[in-house]
């Protein structure tokens, strides 16, 4: 009889050796860009996309009648390693649709929405973003004040969202409107699919420190959103919200495709060789890599078990941060002054530790800041008393800053 590793081995073989016919395998020569930091061939990244699309291999984890593998997330984790070994394009505009709104879409679509969207998502037709943020709801979420109004069979929307990643290209978004201003924050919430290119919605990019304009404003005057794109029943959008916010926080953590081969290739460049300290400094990231992977392990079986996504989430995304900008100034440090030039101008031209390097502090702020995931496990895993928090069950029309 085959015990889960044997099966686990296999898995490896099978998809390696299909992938092996399809992609290139990754070098030491390779190079790597940390979460698409100013790469905008979405060519490349279709055509990547289109040639895996028959196998499921984007989405492991999603059912088969959704062009997935219907693998459990220990399988599917599998596949996304043997992915990692082979050549791949900036895929960060597709990874939100893919990896955070996909799933949300399987946990709380309707039959009708996961056939209209999920193909096109996982087979990279459609680009999808997030509109969660606003001005005054980052870290306090469920403050959202863009406003969806019921007319009819439709809603009417106005409004704005902040930092909406690749919002510029995308063709759709996970919206969270307030739909319900008379009762607490969290219940008057509702989520919808938002067609990006309708008129009323406007996008302006915000350009940032490394050249790149990653995310966006976007504005919304007079919107109509038809009931059919609504998400979960109204008012159950934060349910939404938390599905989609765990998977990113997932997607964030477990050390963001960071490889021990790109470790090793580190440790063998000559800004290293003969360096006691900057190769201690070294070991200590291959630990924290090995226990950001067993850390991942043991959240994956505590879900294949039936659990919940819990604190664990938020101390790995923590942990993937920290290691993440250590690593980052070492390799900055191992090339020396060669780090302060470019191949060329713009992000194009970063290496893969420059690039990092410029990506690392938005870390700590996106899917949740590092002192947000800190109150969660100060009070979800030490026990220690929660926040005061005034505001959560009064009526949002009630409050001053509604
Ligand atoms: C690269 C990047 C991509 C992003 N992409 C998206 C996207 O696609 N879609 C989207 O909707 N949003 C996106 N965001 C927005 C992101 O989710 C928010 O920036 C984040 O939640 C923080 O919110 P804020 O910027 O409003 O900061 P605030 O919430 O205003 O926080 C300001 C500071 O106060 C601290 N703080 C706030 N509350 C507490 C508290 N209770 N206890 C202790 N400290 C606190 C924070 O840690 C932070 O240091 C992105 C952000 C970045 C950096």
């Amino acid at each position: 009889m085959s015990t889960p590793t044997t099966d686990l081995a296999r898995l490896r073989t099978q998809v390696h050796g299909a992938l092996i016919d399809l992609l290139q395998e990754r070098t030491a020569e390779s190079r790597s860009r940390v979460l698409g930091a100013g790469n905008d061939d979405l060519e490349a990244g279709r055509h990547f996309l289109r040639i895996l699309s028959d196998g499921g291999y984007m989405a492991p984890s999603w059912p088969v009648e959704h062009g997935g593998m219907g693998l459990d997330a220990a399988y599917s984790d599998v596949v996304r390693e043997v992915l990692a070994g082979f050549e791949t394009p900036d895929l960060y505009p597709w990874m939100v649709g893919i990896d955070l709104i996909g799933p949300t879409i399987l946990a709380h679509g309707s039959t009708e929405q996961q056939s209209r969207w999920l193909d096109r998502i996982r087979t990279g037709q459609e680009i999808w973003c997030q509109l969660f943020s606003e001005p005054d709801a980052g870290s306090d979420l469920a403050n959202v004040k863009a406003r969806a109004v019921a007319e009819g069979d439709v809603w009417r929307l106005n409004g704005s969202k902040v930092w909406s990643s690749r919002a510029h290209y995308s063709d759709w978004g996970l919206l969270l409107a307030r739909t319900d201003g008379s009762v607490p924050k969290h219940r008057g919430i509702t989520a919808f699919g938002l067609d990006m290119r309708q008129p009323g919605v406007t996008v302006r990019p915000l350009r940032q420190m490394n050249g790149d304009a990653h995310f966006n404003e976007v504005f919304f005057d007079d919107v109509e959103l038809p009931d059919g794109d609504r998400i979960g029943a109204p008012g159950e959008g934060w349910r939404v919200a938390i599905t989609c916010l765990s998977h990113e926080r997932g997607a964030l953590a477990g050390g963001l495709g960071v490889s021990l081969h790109q470790l090793r290739a580190l440790g063998r460049d000559p800004g290293m060789i003969g360096e006691p300290v900057r190769r201690d400094r070294l070991a200590r990231s291959v630990a924290a890599l090995e226990v950001l992977g067993w850390s991942a392990s043991r959240a994956l079986e505590h879900r294949r078990l039936g659990g919940q996504p819990g604190a664990e989430g938020s101390l790995a995304k923590l942990g993937t941060n920290a290691m993440i900008r250590d690593l980052a100034a070492l390799g900055l440090e191992a090339e020396g002054p060669a780090a302060t030039v470019t191949a060329e101008p713009g992000p194009a031209g970063l290496d893969e530790w420059q690039s990092m390097w410029m990506v690392s502090p938005s870390l700590s702020i996106r899917g949740g800041t590092d002192e947000v995931q800190r109150n969660i496990v100060g009070e979800r895993v030490l026990g220690l008393p929660p926040e005061p928090r005034v505001d959560k069950d009064r009526p949002f029309d009630e409050r001053p800053d509604r």
